[in-house]
């Protein structure tokens, strides 16, 4: 996973590590922790908190204070267990039991490493040929130490952890329904459930056709490329092989598209092989047996590779943070205050409108728009704030924002929630922002400036308070319409 810190930085990289499983005994927490367990180990300087036995660490470093949003935490970690565990039960298993993992949450993987240390522990998790200070181009995120029964988590202030931790939540669940797993199907299956626990309801995953836009977009890049690899190739790299800084997250990418494959197509070569697949794969030992048992191997690379094929004419395109598209609702996501921005590669001219409608429940630190005349290194923000209820036109010019236009309030009677917002860009260069008809602004920007690509932005404030937001929003019904 990929996501973007502010409009200007580069994006930080979401690893995950994933080891085998492990014969050490993992007692159930509950008041008392035993003095063995990694908990007493690893003190924290806040109280652990417990949410429906699951025991969160938190604040393993002063800058840390995520405090205020470990309820929602709890609760994405909660739900991925339930369903993930419902699901996988459903494809003919009986139900699966398994204690709870300890969750840190600390500024990073190394203040764990460094406790470690100090504390002289054998086996951190990290494997044991590997540290950080010589895998200088790994940088975690986070991950489930499957020997040690941990999920540790990288956060600084007000960060969602909530992508990360069902991340690692579907992990935990894996190992305990399949023991080892090859990373092509664990990795796949964590990134194809994680947004499905996040941003649906639906009890399977195959119900909810979800794109996810980043993985799609480089895919479709390699396929381009012609170094689309073998599946056999896929199912041999080994563990830091895939993560390989230089391969920049593409084997997660192929990973997602496979898994999503399997699971969701119609195709009636596959379509329902997929139960019998993890079936297979968990009493062989082997997902790369259970593959070439349950499917013939070069029928189905082609026919993933068709599949990437239609990814190349994705219409959208993610510059910044973290893009999905359920259906026809697109959803752009971000982990920590920031711009997180996804371009429709058509390139128009005005007059055209861009509609979209507004979610329910947006905070006042969040906002949501459109972007103008996106050209290499130029365009404009069309963005409604909750907070200020304003709207606000800005452009953006030369690596930098070249200047805000004056900010329209919106009166307090109107509603802005789940309402439909069309913005009008005409020749002159006059941009009407409208609800229901009625113009709510109207703003005047440089002639000929609005012509180039169009898009759909999202912002995440940082405030100073502990208020937390979700960090996505969601796009509906959105249109793209060239007037005559
Ligand atoms: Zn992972």
């Amino acid at each position: 996973m990929i996501w973007a810190a502010t409009a200007v930085a580069a994006p930080t990289i979401v690893f995950c590590l994933v080891l085998g499983p492990s014969q050490v005994s993992r007692p159930r927490i509950k008041a008392v922790l035993p003095t063995s367990s990694p908990a007493r180990i690893l003190r924290s300087p806040a109280p652990p908190l417990v949410f429906d036995e699951l025991l969160i660490h938190h604040g393993l470093h002063l800058s840390t204070n995520v405090a205020v949003p470990l309820r929602l935490v709890a609760d994405s970690a909660l739900d991925a267990r339930r369903r993930i565990s419902s699901w996988l039960a459903r494809s003919g298993s009986e139900s699966i039991s398994f204690t709870q993992p300890y969750v840190y949450v600390c500024r990073d993987l190394r203040t764990l490493h460094t406790v470690r240390r100090h504390h002289e522990i054998a086996a951190f998790g990290i494997e044991q040929n590997h540290s950080f200070e010589s895998e200088g181009t790994f940088t975690p995120r986070g991950g489930y130490y499957a020997q040690l029964g941990i999920i540790a988590l990288v956060a600084g202030r007000n960060q969602d952890l909530r992508l990360d931790i069902v991340h690692e939540m579907t992990h935990v669940v894996l190992e305990k329904y399949f023991g080892v797993l090859e990373d092509v199907i664990d990795e796949g299956l964590a990134e194809v459930l994680s947004p499905w626990i996040l941003f649906t309801e639906s009890t399977s995953p195959r119900q909810t056709p979800i794109t996810n836009i980043n993985h799609a977009n480089q895919c479709s890049t390699t396929l381009a490329d012609g170094q689309l690899p073998n599946l056999r190739t896929l199912f041999l790299l080994d563990y830091w092989q895939f993560r390989d800084k230089q391969s920049d997250n593409l084997y997660f990418a192929l990973s997602w598209s496979l898994v999503d494959f399997l699971l969701r197509t119609d195709d009636p070569r596959f379509a329902n092989l997929f139960p019998k697949f993890l079936n297979r794969a968990r009493s062989l030992g082997s997902a790369w047996r259970a593959l070439a048992e349950v499917y013939d191997i070069r029928t189905l690379w082609s026919a993933w590779h068709n599949h990437l094929v239609e990814f190349s004419q994705l219409h959208w395109h993610t510059k910044w943070g973290q893009w999905y598209m359920l259906g026809d609702r697109i959803v752009g996501s971000l982990r920590t205050p920031g711009l997180a921005m996804c371009i429709y590669q058509q390139s128009l001219e005005p007059p055209f409108d861009v509609s979209f409608r507004l979610p329910r429940g947006l905070t006042s630190r969040q906002s949501a728009g459109c972007v103008l005349g996106h050209g290499l290194d130029a365009y404009y923000a069309v963005q409604i704030r909750f907070g200020g209820r304003e709207i606000n036109l800005s452009q953006y010019r030369g690596g930098q924002w070249a200047g805000n236009h004056p900010a329209i309030q919106i009166d307090s009677g109107v509603t802005l929630s789940d309402r439909s917002i069309v913005v009008r860009c005409k020749p002159s260069g006059e941009i009407l922002v409208s609800l229901s008809g009625e113009v709510l602004a109207r703003f005047l920007a440089a002639p000929d400036s609005l012509s180039g690509r169009t898009g759909l932005i999202m912002e995440l404030r940082q405030e100073d308070d502990q208020e937390f937001s979700r960090g996505d929003v969601l796009f509906e019904s959105v249109r793209i319409k060239r007037l005559q």
